[in-house]
């Protein structure tokens, strides 16, 4: 995969951080009172287990296993006029597990094993199209996740997207997004992804140096990285984003330095920049749990945020403008990512595959996770649902509210038209708070977050959340 992707939106536990108490700048509010400043400081500071990244709300453990009836009421109304529809393919494979990662993934299918759970996905979309909600719409965007897309062969995926494209054409997609693992680009490949009408190519390099990516377990190295940015330049893919994390193990002052450099030396169309989070089901946390370790061997949130802080900076100067809490883009009048803005927007998303998530009129879901069952399911006819959750409007205006903070920029009239909601008397004390702790401000109707606030974003969300939501923070 590529991070950004059909990411996890739970937030288990956090203990908060403090802009106040110094950090330059980057840390978000919240401390304990009852914490000495001293503990606080220091449990703030370390890196621990648990999810940071929030991309969905309410958080999944709302969400109700089992049958999900809503999920078939759903589907079995009309689409709003207004509501786009995006397509997500989940491809669950990889070449090897990295030891961040926390994702649905197999890295010992066979080829044998990887056509049947092809077949499944478009037996899954020719289910799903026949669905009342689904029936005479065509995806305006359509992204390719994983796991690693780019694992498939020319071959594999050629005859997937054709199949793809008669049972859902895919005529009005402004935007066609693929995951990529550099090491499984060679030359046909890249042509293959160009051929299939892919628009936004996304490069998993996460960090440029070889010593990094091998004790973090990624497959590629550094030279992969070179010949396929290069390749994929000479294919002319409208718009190239790179992927990095900031905080790997290992990571270093100096490497990060160079990790911009040579992200601003290769001068992609847009970069995204992950802070380093640790969830439960990751390599690294299995070998912290056996240790008895409570603290990540990563860097510390301060500065994960500073060297965010420092690359965005860079970028800026290189002529890049900063698009959200983890993106920079080179043009942003030519530069979108319509898969998030829709997503951010409340569009329908119809996720295909092993755990893959959806959002359908109003019913978030997730596919079963375990490609067998979902396959088994598939096969007798049964719509693959894990876990789902039905959302009121108050819910789904929230949603899109924490959302579009990410962008840094809400827009009041935007809520009030859609929702008829005034955003800003409605959070007029907690938007009082992070103005006062210079996280953001409040301007001409519109809620601007200040960089130090951006930075931390998915920490303020949680004052957004309905009470009966609100749970503990991991930083
Ligand atoms: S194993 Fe690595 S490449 Fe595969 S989805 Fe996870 S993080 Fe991405």
């Amino acid at each position: 995969m590529v991070l950004g992707g059909q990411r996890g939106l739970n937030v288990w536990k956090w203990g908060g951080f403090c802009n106040k108490s110094n950090y330059q700048g980057v840390w978000c509010p919240r401390i304990r009172e009852e914490q000495s400043m001293t503990t606080a400081t220091e449990q703030k500071k370390a890196t621990r287990a648990g999810n940071y990244f929030i991309s969905n709300y309410p958080p999944f453990s709302f969400w109700s296993e089992g049958a999900n009836p809503e999920v078939e009421e759903a589907y079995a109304q009309l689409a709003q006029a207004e509501t786009p529809l995006g397509l997500y393919h989940h491809i669950p494979f990889c070449r090897k597990r990295c030891h961040f990662c926390y994702f649905r993934v197999y890295t010992d299918k066979s080829a044998a094993d990887i056509k049947q759970y092809l077949d499944a996905t478009l037996q899954e979309l020719e289910m799903m199209a026949k669905k009342p909600l689904i029936q005479g719409r065509q995806p305006k965007f359509i992204y390719f996740g994983g796991g690693t897309p780019s694992y498939l062969s020319a071959k594999q995926l050629g005859e997937l997207t054709d199949r793809m494209k008669k049972i859902l054409p895919w005529d009005e997609a402004e935007e066609v997004a693929f995951e990529c693992e550099p090491g499984t680009l060679n030359e046909g490949k890249l042509k293959a992804i160009k051929d299939i009408g892919v628009t936004r190519l996304s490069l998993g390099i996460e960090n440029f140096d070889d010593h990094i990516l091998e004790i973090n377990g990624r497959a590629h190295r550094s030279k992969e990285v070179g010949r396929a940015y290069e390749r994929a330049r000479a294919e002319g893919f409208e718009q190239i984003n790179i992927d990095l994390i900031a905080g790997m193990i290992e990571e270093t002052e100096e490497n990060w330095q160079r990790n911009i450099e040579k992200t601003i030396e290769l001068s992609p169309e847009s970069v995204t920049i992950y802070q380093m989070e640790i969830p439960y089901n990751t390599t690294i946390y299995k070998e912290m749990k056996d240790a008895g370790k409570l603290v990540a061997p990563v860097a510390d949130w301060e500065t994960k945020r500073r060297w965010v802080k420092e690359a965005f900076a860079a970028l800026e100067s290189a002529g890049y403008t900063i698009g959200s809490g983890y993106t920079a883009v080179k043009n942003p009048a030519k530069t979108k990512f319509l898969y998030r803005d829709l997503l951010w927007g409340g569009a329908d998303l119809l996720g295909l595959g092993v755990a893959s998530f959806s959002h359908a009129a109003g019913v978030h879901y997730q596919n079963l996770t375990e490609i067998d069952e979902y396959t088994k399911a598939i096969s007798e006819g049964v719509m693959p649902t894990k876990r789902s959750f039905r959302t009121t409007e108050e819910q789904r205006m929230i949603r899109e509210f924490i959302l579009q903070m990410k962008l840094g920029k809400v827009d009041g009239d935007y809520f009030a038209q859609k929702f008829g909601v005034d955003v800003l008397n409605r959070w007029s004390g907690e938007l009082a708070q992070l103005s006062e702790e210079k996280l953001l401000s409040v301007q001409s109707g519109q809620i601007l977050l200040e960089r130090d606030g951006l930075l931390c974003v998915d920490n303020i969300l949680h004052d957004f959340f309905l009470p009966e939501h609100r749970t503990d923070r991991i930083v």
